[in-house]
């Protein structure tokens, strides 16, 4: 087993943006897992099952051959070998996989390939589950929230750089309802774990959530 920095929290609270930073810093390879859960939802969304269809997906989510490599240093997702990386940020791809990821078939597959990850390098993962599920044993697990407002405006400025036309009620209602899903699931809910150390970015900038990060990281790795 490497190192490891764990990183969990609700959408849209600067988690990759953080350990991004975190993990450039330390030299260690980061490993994003929501691209993981999305590059499947976006291999159902092909497939043309809803998202309501849990028995489809239980059955279709086998077939998908979802592996990570690296180029530059950046995580490419790859969907039946092909760099899935441009076509997994919209909101449709999002929805579906919040959807999508409350099946244990799903989440199966995808936590055995980031344990595999984290068992050959040194990481700082983030997702929803990694300090209570994927890296149990991680000595250093953050927990990043933000109040949906600011997780709303964060968004919403991310789309709208990128050219995309969107609203920011109809954005963080989404975000609330998909934290709702991710918090209320059965299966390996979002939760701040009992040895996480927890951080309200609301209010803080990008240098100073990964600076609290990387204090963190020195005091326990
Ligand atoms: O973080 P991101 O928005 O890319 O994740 C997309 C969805 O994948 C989340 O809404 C969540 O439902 C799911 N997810 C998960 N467990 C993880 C990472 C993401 O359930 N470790």
């Amino acid at each position: 087993m490497g190192k490891s920095i764990a990183i969990d929290g609700p959408a849209g609270a600067g988690k990759s943006t953080i350990a991004k930073i975190v993990a450039k810093k330390l030299g260690f390879i980061y490993v994003d897992t929501g691209a993981m859960y999305r590059a499947m939802a976006l291999y159902l969304i092909r497939k043309g099952i809803a998202r309501d269809d849990i028995t489809g997906i239980k059955k279709a989510c086998n077939d998908a051959d979802i592996s990570i490599s690296y180029e530059d240093g950046r995580q490419v997702v790859l969907l039946m070998g092909e760099n899935v990386n441009d076509l997994i940020r919209t909101e449709e791809v999002g929805n579906m996989a919040s959807v999508s990821s409350t099946v244990g078939a799903v989440r199966e597959k995808l936590v055995a390939l980031q344990k595999k990850l984290a068992a050959e390098k040194d990481v700082v993962m983030d997702g929803r589950d990694i300090g209570t599920v994927v890296l149990l044993d991680s000595r250093c697990k953050i927990y990043l929230t933000a109040s949906s407002k600011v997780r709303a405006k964060r968004r919403y400025d991310e789309l709208t750089a990128k050219g995309e036309k969107c609203d920011i009620d109809r954005i963080e209602k989404d975000i609330i309802e998909r934290d709702q899903r991710d918090m209320t699931r059965e299966n390996s809910p979002l939760r701040c774990a009992d040895d996480a150390v927890k951080i309200d970015s609301s209010d803080m900038s990008i240098e100073e959530v990964a600076d609290a990060i990387m204090e963190e990281a020195k005091r326990k790795l």
